[in-house]
């Protein structure tokens, strides 16, 4: 039996460069899976339906709560955004480690239904760069980076619920801080109980002298 994926949940920002790490994380190393969410938001200029998310009308995703169809789902600045289960269960007994992309609340709710989720965040070195990344990046008009704004300050209170905090300062440098964590998360000794247990019968029956 292959060994379960370990599940991580990516936090950040609006503006952190979160994205580009989770494309660049999972292009470069073939274990990781990186769930696709569902959201009623419009699509922005050049994502493309089931690459960045699927996107739903308010009544088809209200249906996939109604249906258990998510692990996780929350509101974000006036829409919804939702983890679909099947996928995710399907990597992870298939031994990838799956990534979700979400924010806190969804984050929190992960971790409240499965414990050994592991948590990270990600942050631009200051709440200046934060700001000048979000004007730079021009998806957005004013009135909506303000939001994101405040709701970055709303999402800093939770940061200490997280496992490890990621300082996006070199992009290339983050990516290998977050696939050594995961590697090293691998490594738990809580996580290899099968190992622990299968070591300490084969030695329960050495020292017996079988
Ligand atoms: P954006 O609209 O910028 O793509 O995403 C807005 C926020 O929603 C980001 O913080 C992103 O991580 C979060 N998000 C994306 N998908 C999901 C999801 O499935 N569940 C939750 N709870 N948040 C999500």
């Amino acid at each position: 039996m292959k060994e379960r994926g370990i599940l991580t949940v990516v936090s950040g920002f609006a503006g952190s460069g979160k994205g580009t790490l989770m494309r660049e994380l999972t292009s470069r190393y073939d274990n990781y899976a990186l769930s696709v969410s569902a959201t009623t938001r419009d699509p922005r200029p050049g994502e493309k339906e089931g690459r960045e998310y699927f996107f739903k009308s308010t009544e088809e995703f209200k249906e996939m709560i109604e249906t258990d169809a998510f692990i996780e789902y929350a509101q974000y600045v006036n829409h919804y955004y939702g983890t679909p289960r099947e996928y995710v269960e399907a990597q992870l007994m298939d031994g990838k480690d799956v990534i979700l992309e979400i924010e806190i609340q969804g984050a929190l709710q992960v971790k409240k239904k499965f414990p050994e989720t592991l948590l990270l965040f990600v942050t631009p070195p200051s709440a200046e760069i934060l700001k000048k990344r979000l004007v730079g990046r021009g998806t957005e008009t004013m009135p909506v980076i303000e939001a994101r704004l405040s709701r970055a300050a709303e999402e800093a209170e939770g940061i200490g619920a997280y496992d490890y905090l990621i300082i996006n300062d070199q992009i290339e440098e983050c990516v290998n801080m977050m696939h050594h964590i995961i590697r090293n998360e691998h490594m738990r000794a809580s996580r290899n109980i099968d190992f622990i247990n299968k070591m300490k019968e084969g030695l329960r029956s050495l020292s017996k002298g079988e």
